[in-house]
């Protein structure tokens, strides 16, 4: 248990942490961690994991969808065409379902509690699972050996997973997709890259090789210092 404050290893940090490594000058603190996940993330985290049931739903009735349309339900596709009807979202399923268990698993364990049921009906094991994550996300937020791992792509840390499972699930139903681009150039390399896609902490610079992270406030005075410029550029030339 850190006993001085610690930054949040959550996404709310990742411009901090990206200034960190790349030595730009930034004029605020981290998000400190109370005491490891800070609370926005402790509270997101536990919004997302709620989603889950209706986003799997949904994920679900997807492959339903797939499996309905004739052209789908052929057995005579030569080998290695297209996929079987409903199969992304199956594997889909199974990647989240199974990550959830895995997590429910480790956590029983660290803990000392019982073993899992895993004689039960797939619906009533995924509610049962959630219902035990919800009961404990406290403990698994902030006394999980892996709690302090920054939030990054395979990271074991179970605010970070979670988070992950439920983008991969927007992006699946297409609930994702309002992205909005922003006029101004990015501040660092300078392209028209810079976008804001809904419910992230950050305006993105999409330009591969910058990937720059700029707050809302950080993005308003930069849109407003380039105004500034143009208008006196303008000013010189009359
Ligand atoms: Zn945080
Ligand atoms: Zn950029």
């Amino acid at each position: 248990m850190p006993t001085s404050p610690t930054p949040c290893p959550g996404g709310c940090n990742r411009a901090w942490r990206q200034a960190e490594t790349t030595g730009l000058p930034r004029d605020y603190q981290p998000t400190w961690g109370q005491p490891v996940h800070c609370h926005e993330c402790q509270h997101r985290t536990r919004t997302c994991l709620a989603e889950l049931p209706e986003l799997l739903a949904a994920i679900w009735l997807e492959a339903m969808n797939g499996t309905a349309r004739p052209a789908d339900v052929t057995t005579m596709r030569p080998a290695g065409t297209a996929p079987w009807p409903g199969q992304a979202s199956r594997l889909l399923t199974d990647l989240i379902v199974g990550g959830l268990a895995e997590l429910e698993d480790d956590i029983r364990q660290l803990r000392q509690l019982p073993a899992r049921a895993v004689d039960i009906r797939e619906g009533t094991a995924i509610t049962a699972t959630i219902a035990f994550l919800d009961t404990h996300l406290h403990w698994a937020l902030e006394h999980h050996p892996c709690a302090a791992e920054i939030h990054e792509r395979d990271s074991a840390n179970p605010a970070s997973q979670i988070r992950t499972w439920h983008a991969m699930a927007l992006r699946f139903t297409r609930r994702d997709a309002r992205v909005e681009q922003r006029t101004a150039p990015c501040k660092r390399c300078g392209w028209r890259s810079l976008f804001y896609a809904d419910g992230e902490d950050y305006i993105e610079c999409r330009n591969p090789a910058c990937g720059a992270l700029l707050t809302e406030d950080e993005y308003a005075s930069w849109a407003r210092e380039i105004a500034e410029t143009s208008r006196t550029q303008l000013r010189q030339v009359a």
